[in-house]
């Protein structure tokens, strides 16, 4: 008899087990069995990043021990970089066996303790130079141990013997695959549905109490409208929706199949409640936006990812376009679904232009370069961001949005941004050919009708600001900017004071000593009294200031009083004296005119509402 494991490693020359060895101590096993290693020296490494998340990680510093043997015999590894080796030359299977310290609850690595168990491949698994489009197995070990009993595995790996949502044997394609299916090991709770036939499931890590019902019908309306949108059937054969629900938490990941999330508990939705809390439907953008990635980032690649290179940074202008185009498709998705009315998604895209307006950096760099630049820029975020950077999800957004008003005003309603987008699944997402600067601006133009090349120079590779309100205007919309109310003005409404209030133009926070600058905008009053980022403000003309009276007692002065505040820098007070301003209008919220004519209305209805 030959048993199924033994069929596999015939099939395949690369093997991992991976072991919850030490949950306590947050320790991975991995053994990696190499049939035909490279007889000039085996070359393994792991990965630098992670797709979808523009930073180096450098994931080797968690790799604890490492060894390799062929045969019994150990064999010479020779460290070659901060995350390659070379094993020493040798006939037959090679085996390295490493362990992973795996205690980042984001994401993007890997994680574990008796309460459950999450690893990215990017995290855990070697990558055998010369050999990564080879296929590959995956044996995933139940850690020993009472409290694992019930312990079962969510993932979307290729099951190759392991019984569904079980541990045992997995497969994949190549090592881009092995890597592209995060998985979650616990006692998740399992909901499960179906998208336009195909197997959909959220695994819930954490405590809550949510209603996993409204959930799984909320995320089925979502997926299946998505799926219809770039036109069936979908290009996945099941998906995943990994969830950690944490105290206080929001991100996300996409994979080609499956998409690993971190929300707060208090965004799901409880047993009972049925309106549309300002958390949970963060919570749906969030899955929205994951999944739009399915296709858009996933399969339409920018050029520069096909392949990735995982050793080092890969620079592409084009973020704009996977994230920004993304995150302006996730919340607009929900207004087509009929889960959010007119109102609430057009705060939501006041909030999106709001965040544009608040920083001095859109004036700064253009959209196509805070792209180039993610790296070093976007996802390393200081003091100063709001002053230098621009986001690509943010302005990127809003060439979304002056795009798709644009194509549909000029062509009545005929054409749209969806086109565009199906366009490109067309020719980039089915034939996974790379996406340029030049090709996607040529297929917009081709749907357009028109030569946006000026458009393009301007919202793409110029700081000029995209002029919303005429095109709003065209859609019966009124375009409007006011001073933020507060700091915790998120903008997307009418303003709640009448007043404008009084500024020192800083955001602050808690601090035990007082109010902790936490950034100080340029031009503002704040930053002409020589006020820094990292300075904590304690008195405010002489008496006590905090975080939470500073805003308060600014905004009861008038614009252009003198007031002076005392900070601490280090642990040097000093004396700044200030010169108050207005709050700029740098909020911005829209309204449906309710007299539009009716051909505009028409242009709006189709817009919000979608086929
Ligand atoms: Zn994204």
């Amino acid at each position: 008899m030959i048993s199924h494991d033994t069929i596999i490693k015939k099939m395949t020359s690369i093997n991992y087990t991976i072991i919850p060895i030490n949950p306590s101590a947050h320790l991975f096993e991995v053994t990696l069995t190499i049939a035909k290693p490279d007889p000039n020296g085996q070359v393994v490494s792991l990965p630098a990043w992670i797709p979808g998340s523009y930073m180096i990680r450098d994931f080797a510093k968690n790799i604890v021990e490492i060894a390799a043997s062929s045969k019994g015999v150990s064999v010479k590894l020779t460290k070659l970089d901060k995350q390659s080796w070379r094993c020493a030359p040798c006939n037959g299977p090679l085996t390295l066996r490493y362990t992973v310290y795996a205690w980042d609850l984001s994401v993007r690595s890997a994680h574990l303790d008796t309460t459950h168990g999450y690893f990215n491949g990017t995290s855990v698994f070697l990558c055998v130079h010369g050999q990564d489009h080879l296929p590959c197995s995956v044996q995933i070990h139940r850690p020993a141990g009472e409290f694992a009993r019930e312990w079962r595995v969510a993932t979307t790996l290729p099951r190759e013997g392991a019984q569904q949502w079980g541990f045992g044997l997995y497969r994949a394609a190549d090592y881009d695959e092995l890597v592209d299916h995060p998985v979650e090991m616990g006692t998740f709770t399992l909901i499960e549905f179906k998208a336009c036939g195909v197997p959909h499931a959220i695994a819930l890590t954490g405590r809550h109490r949510a209603d996993t019902e409204r959930l799984a019908r909320d995320l089925m309306s979502i997926c299946e409208y998505e799926i219809k949108f770039f036109g069936e059937p979908a290009p996945m054969s099941e998906y995943l929706f990994q969830v950690m629900v944490v105290d206080d938490g929001y991100g996300g990941l996409e994979h080609r199949s499956s998409t690993s999330l971190i929300c707060s508990r208090g965004d799901l939705p409880r047993d009972g409640e049925s309106e549309m809390s300002e958390g949970y439907r963060s919570f749906l953008g969030l899955c929205s936006h994951e999944y739009f990635h399915t296709w858009n980032v996933k399969r339409i690649k920018p050029a520069a990812f096909i392949p990735y290179d995982l050793s080092r940074e890969v620079h592409t202008p084009l973020l704009w376009l996977f994230e920004g185009f993304t995150a302006y498709y996730d919340d607009l998705i929900l207004r087509r679904c009929g889960l959010i009315d007119d109102a609430s998604y057009l705060e939501l895209l006041g909030q999106n232009a709001t965040r544009v307006m608040r920083g001095s950096g859109r004036l700064k760099q253009a959209v196509a370069d805070s792209s180039f630049d993610a790296w070093t820029k976007y996802y390393k975020q200081d003091e100063n961001a709001p002053n230098a950077i621009i986001s690509y999800y943010n302005k990127g957004a809003l060439v979304a949005l002056a795009l798709d008003l644009t194509i549909r005003r000029d062509n009545e309603g005929a054409r749209s941004l969806d086109d565009v987008m199906r366009a490109l699944w067309q020719r980039h997402g089915l034939t996974n050919i790379g996406v340029t600067e030049q090709s996607v601006e040529v297929l917009i133009n081709e749907v357009a009708g028109v030569d946006l090349s000026h458009f393009f120079n301007s919202a793409l590779r110029s700081t000029d600001e995209i002029d919303l309100a005429p095109l709003f205007n065209a859609f019966t919309i009124n375009y409007q900017l006011r001073p933020a109310d507060a700091q915790s003005d998120k903008g997307g409404k009418a303003a709640k004071k009448k007043t404008i209030p009084t500024v020192l133009g800083v955001r602050s926070g808690e601090n035990s000593l007082g109010a902790k600058l936490l950034n100080v905008y340029d031009g503002s009053a704040a930053q002409l009294a020589g006020l820094s980022a990292g300075d904590i403000v304690i008195a405010v003309d002489g008496l006590r200031a905090t975080h939470g009276n500073l805003e308060t007692t600014i905004a009861q002065r008038a614009p252009g009083e003198h007031v002076t505040l005392h900070a601490f820098r280090r642990d040097e007070l000093m004396a700044f004296e200030v010169t108050l301003q207005m709050a700029p209008a740098d909020t911005v919220y829209l309204a449906i005119e309710p007299q539009g004519d009716e051909s505009a209305k028409r242009l709006r209805d189709s817009w919000l509402k979608g086929f």
